[in-house]
């Protein structure tokens, strides 16, 4: 399989330049001026040529509750999350087809899915979602939640003494699962990968941190976790381990070069030191992170500190979208608001580059992904400079980074296989996959949580606020 992209504008150091680009078996086998066509030839006159980005944190099935949540901080959006939940596995399948689409058409080539398991079908929901982003054609890292701990005991109990519920299915039964759909289902080179995900310190002991890190080490897997999300986890992880969440995870060896953490909002300037020191990634969901009113995540510090930083949106329905130009944007311009010295902020061209490079480095693979070089992988999107949501003719990364683009992916490959031609989806009918969304859904507005009622004074109390 060859083709050639004929004149398309590429950045370079510091301007752009027009260049041709041939793509052969998935690789890049030459980037310059004025190449011979090999294969089909592909015109990119008036359109920028990039690396696919990352969506490196999510969770697919929550497109069935976006916008149904009120204001809620995390632990209490939670408890309503799991009340309204009812998925079955065509739900997870059409969620995870529509994730897909959506990471494509804003950008992304690759999507981390830290799915959520239906108990008792957690093989079938891994082996259905895998299916549904093989059909589309994204790059997978499909990440299954699981906890061993149950809801209650994610919230700092404070002076209260409080009891909890044991999870359904033990901590070995949970690791087994995992084992097995690792065999059955980690193909990364055929473009779908299984990465250990315990939830997080919140809902997860030290047995199955640990048995985690053992299936990472036997099967080369990445490691995912959400990390000090909300001011609650914080408080949490002193009661439960009298450090600080990231010392106690270094401590039993969870942070790697090939971990990344998801959110990293509460984190202390030692803490910093050490996701530098251990090479960990954080994965900056900031629209979920306004949403959930969980705090600004200390970017800047971050850079400075030379912690590798990508971006994510997050689950649906704490987003409510799955637009990574849009968490781009955001998760950029944040951080101008935390430190007055400008020389600190995020350009555009960087936050390309975090969203590219820099989610490639999280798992692994930035020898394989994250920039137009030779020999890498070609994941590539072009985008249509001609498209007026990126007009007039300025720079072009700063309009698709700071602007507020609509319909510009026109073409995406995947290790060379174009998914994405004229700005649609054509490896699936994505309006069979709108109906099915539609039918398989209702309006409604009104919804009472019981959970939320029952948490609800305990979380005002622990955190201090009027009854
Ligand atoms: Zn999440």
């Amino acid at each position: 399989m060859k083709f050639t992209i004929q004149n398309a504008l590429i950045p370079t150091d510091s301007a752009y330049a027009f260049v041709d680009v041939q793509i052969v078996d998935g690789k890049i086998a030459a980037i310059a001026p004025s190449l011979n066509v090999i294969g089909t030839a592909i015109d990119g006159t008036d359109q920028l040529l990039l690396p696919g980005f990352i969506n490196a944190h999510t969770h697919s099935s929550e497109m069935w509750q976006r916008g149904a949540i009120p204001p809620l901080p995390l632990e209490l959006w939670l408890a309503e999350l799991y009340d309204f939940a009812n998925l079955d596995l065509e739900k997870i399948y059409l969620s995870a087809l529509g994730t897909a689409v959506e990471t494509l058409l804003s950008g992304g080539t690759s999507v981390v899915d830290h799915l959520v398991l239906i108990p008792g079908l957690e093989f079938e929901t891994i082996a259905t979602a895998t299916r549904a982003y093989r059909e589309v054609g994204i790059r997978a890292f499909i990440a299954p939640l699981i906890q061993d701990e149950s809801l209650a005991a994610g919230i700092p109990s404070g002076e209260s003494q409080q009891s909890h519920e044991p999870y359904f299915r033990s901590t070995q039964a949970t690791l087994d699962i995992i084992e097995e759909v690792v065999k059955q289902f980690h193909r990364p080179d055929e473009g779908v990968s299984i990465l250990v995900a315990p939830t997080g310190i919140q809902l997860c002991s030290d047995a199955l941190f640990t048995g985690c890190i053992e299936l990472s080490d036997r099967y080369n897997l990445c490691r995912h976790s959400h990390l000090l999300e909300t001011k609650a986890q914080e408080k949490l992880a002193q009661e439960k381990y009298g450090c600080s969440a990231v010392e106690h995870l270094k401590r039993i060896g969870y942070l790697s070069d090939r971990t990344t953490l998801a959110h990293c909002v509460w984190l202390s300037d030692a803490d910093i030191a050490i996701l530098a020191e251990t090479k960990s990634t954080v994965v900056h969901n900031p629209l979920s992170n306004l949403r959930l009113g969980s705090g600004i995540a200390p970017i800047l510090k971050y850079r400075q500190a030379g912690v590798n930083v990508t971006f994510g949106c997050d689950g649906a329905s704490s987003n409510d979208s799955q637009d990574l130009l849009e968490a781009i944007k955001i998760g950029s311009i944040l951080h101008n608001i935390t430190d007055l010295d400008y020389q600190h902020w995020i350009t555009p061209r960087q936050a390309v580059t975090m969203a590219s490079l820099g989610g490639a480095k999280g798992l692994n693979l930035a020898d394989q992904l994250g920039t137009l070089s030779i020999g890498k992988q070609a994941d590539l999107v072009l985008y249509d400079l001609t498209n007026l949501s990126l007009l007039p003719r300025t720079d072009p990364i700063g309009l698709l980074v700071l602007g507020r683009p609509s319909n510009v992916v026109n073409s995406v490959w995947v290790n060379g296989k174009q998914i994405v031609a004229n700005g649609k989806v054509t490896t699936i009918n994505v309006d069979d996959l709108r109906k099915e969304i539609f039918n398989h859904s209702q309006w409604h507005s009104q919804r009472q949580s019981r959970t939320v009622a029952q948490l609800a004074a305990h979380y005002r109390a622990v955190m201090g606020l009027p009854e």
